[in-house]
């Protein structure tokens, strides 16, 4: 039979084909991000009390009520922002439903939306499934800021969305207040939507803090933040995320929300209404990957890869220029298999393949696993 493909030039996810890779060559797999260390047996004995007391069928199409209610009180600690758990946050499988669910109700056939590169790897198809004409703009070594001139001359008519991540994955930039002040006014101005994805809120590093985009008032009322538990509480498999947007926001969210997934996973969002109510549970995040980065950094002290700034998420960029004129998929390959460690090329994030010898290594691991990895970069 003959069909047409709707993405005909993707194919699988990098994350998988590193870590499949990593799998076939008994690699250690610093490709795809994902801690190796336990989740808190407190939030485990949470679920598991939760199921016992019978919370195994649907959760309401937008969350639990408990779980949305303590995020909102979270939001209001953190970023100053009251919200409302009715009708402002809504829980998702995952950051990356999230995502999808949001574009999937905001994107109109023909709409364009800004990105940066280098992105993540569902926002570009997600933009173009659903009818959107995705605008990458590049950052650059070793910054990765954001150039607000060239923001503003690629604003057309059809622009409806721009979407930010910071923490940002893969380069570990952090966005500072001027950069959300600039995008507020940009965003006012042309009246677009801003999808803010800030999985790694909590990831972030050297006194620096986390710019929310629900600490700009004007700025959020047009905006969507998206966050994710499986980050916070080292439970990546588990899929759990939320977003937080306004009502008239919300309201079209949930529309699509309700036909991609209906709702989520019911014992853990009681479990995590409770986890969540405790502080200590999240709030020394920051320090402790700060600490991994920091011992990651000194295993590879002495190797010729040099590292790029890194203030927030848990992926550290390596630059190998100097070392290799491989390509950066060359090069990943070639350590995989070769040199039994995986990294991520950052090309693959983006558009143009820009290839800057770079790598991405996630430091979310115990102390032996990142201490054999700077021992094999170290030879290298
Ligand atoms: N967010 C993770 C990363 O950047 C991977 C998620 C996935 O495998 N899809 O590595």
């Amino acid at each position: 039979m003959n069909f047409s493909s709707r993405l005909p030039e993707v194919g699988t996810s990098i994350f998988s084909v590193m870590s499949k890779m990593a799998q076939e060559h008994q690699a250690i797999n610093l490709a795809q991000g994902f801690p190796d260390f336990p989740v808190s047996e407190k939030l485990i004995d949470l679920i598991y009390q939760n199921m016992k007391a019978g919370h195994n069928q649907y959760a309401p199409m937008p969350g639990v009520p408990a779980l949305r209610k303590i995020i909102a009180q979270v939001v209001e600690q953190t970023y100053n922002r009251a919200t409302d758990f009715e009708n402002e946050v809504t829980i998702a499988a995952g950051g990356t439903e999230a995502i999808f669910s949001t574009i999937a109700a905001l994107i109109d056939f023909g709409d364009e939306v800004i990105l940066f590169d280098p992105a993540y790897d569902c926002y570009d198809p997600v933009i173009r499934l659903n009818g959107g004409v995705p605008i990458h703009l590049n950052l650059k070594p070793p910054h990765f800021s954001i150039d607000w001139q060239e923001v503003k001359a690629s604003i057309t008519p059809r622009t409806k969305m721009m979407m930010i991540n910071t923490p940002h994955n893969p380069s570990g930039a952090v966005m500072s207040e001027a950069d959300m002040l600039m995008l507020q006014q940009i965003a006012i101005e042309h009246e677009l939507i801003v999808l803010s994805d800030e999985v790694y809120e909590r990831i972030i590093f050297d006194e620096k803090v986390h710019q929310s985009i629900l600490k700009y008032p004007a700025l959020a009322q047009q905006s969507i933040a998206v966050f994710s538990f499986g980050k916070t509480f080292h439970a990546t498999g588990w899929k759990v995320g939320y977003t937080v947007a306004s009502e008239a926001i919300t309201r079209e969210i949930r529309k699509a929300h309700q036909f991609v997934t209906f709702s989520v996973n019911t014992p853990l969002q009681f479990a995590l209404a409770e986890y969540l109510s405790d502080s200590e549970n999240y709030l020394h995040l920051g320090k402790f990957y700060q600490q991994k980065r920091d011992f990651f950094l000194a295993q590879i002290k002495g190797s010729s890869f040099q590292p790029l700034p890194c203030f927030g998420s848990y992926f550290q960029l390596l630059s190998y220029e100097g070392i290799s004129c491989k390509s950066e998929m060359e090069m990943a390959t070639w350590m995989t298999q070769e040199k039994k460690l995986a990294p991520i090329p950052v090309s693959v994030f983006y558009k143009d393949s820009s290839d800057q010898k770079l790598l991405r290594f996630c430091f979310a691991k115990g102390e032996e696993t990142l201490t054999k990895a700077g021992e094999i970069l170290k030879m290298i």
